[in-house]
């Protein structure tokens, strides 16, 4: 995936970025591109696969770079999607649908401030009994169940 630096000029494009990495500093990533606002899913596998609930921003794939990528390993959690994780630390980072062209991302991996907010909560029928949902985060069933992803600039 991402990364094939062919031409070698991508990393010339000034903008820094956001930056993100897993705990042990072996996967280090760069987005130049928008971000969702961060979304909470509390399905039984993210729930399984985080030990809590995933809170996940998204990127479009061709923004997504990876710097490094010691570690990372990708677990297909179904037939058409995969989690991205670092076997030297255990980070939780990457959800991707195959063919999707998003990568979701783990929030707490990115480094530094984001300016990204908490939009809603999914699968929320399916969280844990021992923590709650403020409102403000229900997910409304009757609309769409996805948040927009910016557009790219260009
Ligand atoms: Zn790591
Ligand atoms: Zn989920």
């Amino acid at each position: 995936m991402a990364g094939g630096d062919s031409g070698g000029s991508r990393k010339s494009g000034g903008g820094a970025g956001q930056r993100g990495s897993c705990l042990c500093g072996g996967v280090v990533y760069r987005i130049r591109g928008p971000l969702r606002d961060v979304i909470e899913c509390h399905c039984t596998a993210c729930r399984k696969t985080t030990g809590h609930y995933l809170a996940a921003t998204q990127a479009w794939t061709d923004d997504f770079e990876l710097e490094a990528a010691d570690g990372l390993r990708w677990y297909a959690s179904g037939p058409h999607s995969r989690r991205g994780f670092c076997d030297r630390c255990g980070a939780t980072l990457f959800f991707e649908f195959t063919g999707s062209g998003k990568i979701s991302i783990a929030a707490g991996t990115l480094d530094g401030k984001t300016g990204l907010k908490t939009a809603f909560s999914i699968y929320a029928d399916d969280k844990g009994d021992y923590y709650d949902l403020p409102d403000r985060l229900l997910f409304p069933a009757e609309s769409d169940n996805r948040a927009p992803l910016p557009p790219r600039e260009g």
